[in-house]
């Protein structure tokens, strides 16, 4: 089969879906490659070093589409895109199909297969696939670098001729993928980190990663009941009172706060509150992940950084690892070929759609004429 990544259309997306090394294995399981021109220039990776790398580069993006049986992409076709699949053809992109139903439709209407890689279902098998965590980690590293780069100071405490230097103190709010990153980024810049999380099962893997986990004074219902399956759920009133309570205490110590909390399917909880940005020393950096979806911070604007009267940066951008281009795009390319490795089983070059295998029914929004989004639960943990 030819696989084909055609040049990001959406505006300022730097990443790119085939990378010169993922291209390589891609040929070893039996297929060819193509690229639009100077897809990859943006993330670092030149027409030429895809020619050395066997990449057919053709000139536009609809000969990239006629041309190729399968088209990777990072974000979700915009219309002028889809227009361009047709029967038979597979896209494999993020696509956010639940939020993307039109889209979706169209797609479907084309007659074209879609794999979503949002919809990679979180099962260890799959964890090669999971390209929301290649990407959560990257923004949870870059999120303490873009910290850095706006907070006046050291991470690290020094003791100079010149005078005594504290640590910089950085809390971590929400301790999933992105969280993670931020926490071993920010310890192994020097700071001293703390982290907070409503799932208390993670104060494990805070402790172990040198930060320090902070513990509310709480007894009672911490959830409003609903079934997590091992992720975070609506707090109860109460719960949420005393972390509110405990962030207050502590705002005014802290010189970097990054926000990732989030529960699946709903708005980013408020959790850093007017208030405690302005109990904030000037110079302190809040870096909201979740700005996305409408920001932990009550006074984030997304895709913004502003300075408040009080002097407290607040950054909310939402393309992190498109700032990252060149490792955001090595991570996804790796993420797509292995979806391929698992689409081309006897590596022959021949896709099979098995839509009994749960990673590819559950990340597989249309095919064959149907809308196949929402799959049915995975059966294997
Ligand atoms: P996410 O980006 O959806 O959420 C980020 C974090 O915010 C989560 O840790 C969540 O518990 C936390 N959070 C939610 N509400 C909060 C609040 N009010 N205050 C503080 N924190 C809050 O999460 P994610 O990074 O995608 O991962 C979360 C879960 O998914 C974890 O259980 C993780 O182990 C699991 N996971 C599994 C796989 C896999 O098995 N392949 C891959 C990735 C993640």
């Amino acid at each position: 089969m030819k696989i084909g990544a055609p040049k990001e259309t959406y505006q300022g997306e730097a990443r790119v879906a085939m990378t010169p090394a993922s291209a390589k294995d891609l040929q070893k399981l039996g297929h060819d490659c193509l690229i639009e021109t100077n897809a990859g220039m943006a993330a670092g990776f030149t027409d030429d070093a895809y020619r050395e790398a066997g990449v057919t580069v053709v000139d536009d993006a609809q000969t990239l589409f006629a041309g190729a049986d399968i088209v990777a992409k990072v974000r979700p076709p915009s219309d002028d895109e889809v227009k361009l699949l047709r029967e038979g053809q597979t896209l494999i992109s993020f696509f956010y199909p639940g939020q993307n139903e039109a889209l979706m439709n169209a797609a479907n209407a084309q007659g074209a297969t879609v794999i979503a890689m949002d919809m990679v279902p979180r099962i260890s098998r799959a964890q090669k696939m999971d390209a929301l965590s290649s990407m959560a980690n990257i923004a949870g590293y870059r999120a303490v670098i873009e910290a850095g780069a706006n907070f006046g100071r050291f991470f690290t405490g020094q003791v100079t001729a010149a005078g005594k230097v504290p640590p910089a103190k950085v809390l971590v709010v929400g301790a999933g993928v992105a969280g993670l990153a931020a926490i071993g980024t920010a310890t192994s810049l020097g700071a001293i980190t703390y982290a907070f999380d409503v799932r208390p099962e993670v104060a494990e893997q805070v402790e172990s990663m040198g930060a320090e986990f902070v513990f509310l004074d709480f007894e009672g219902e911490q959830t409003d009941g609903s079934s997590t399956g091992g992720y975070a759920s609506v707090s109860s009133p109460e719960f949420t009172a005393a972390q509110l309570k405990k962030f207050r205490e502590i705002a005014p110590d802290m010189d970097i706060v990054i926000t990732t909390a989030l529960i699946p399917g709903r708005d980013a909880p408020e959790l850093w509150t007017e208030d405690m940005v302005k109990s904030m020393k000037p110079g302190s950096v809040i870096v909201d992940l979740a700005a996305e979806r409408g920001g932990n911070c009550k006074l984030t604007v997304k895709d913004e950084k502003i300075v408040t009267d009080n002097g407290v940066t607040i950054v909310g951008y939402t393309d992190f690892p498109s700032r990252m281009a060149t490792q955001a795009s090595l991570l996804y390319a790796t993420n797509i070929r292995h979806m391929m490795t698992d689409l081309t089983p006897a590596k022959d070059g021949v896709v099979n759609h098995n839509m009994d295998d749960d990673v590819i029914r559950g990340a597989t929004a249309t095919h064959g004429g149907e809308v196949t989004f929402p799959p049915p639960k995975p059966k294997v943990a």
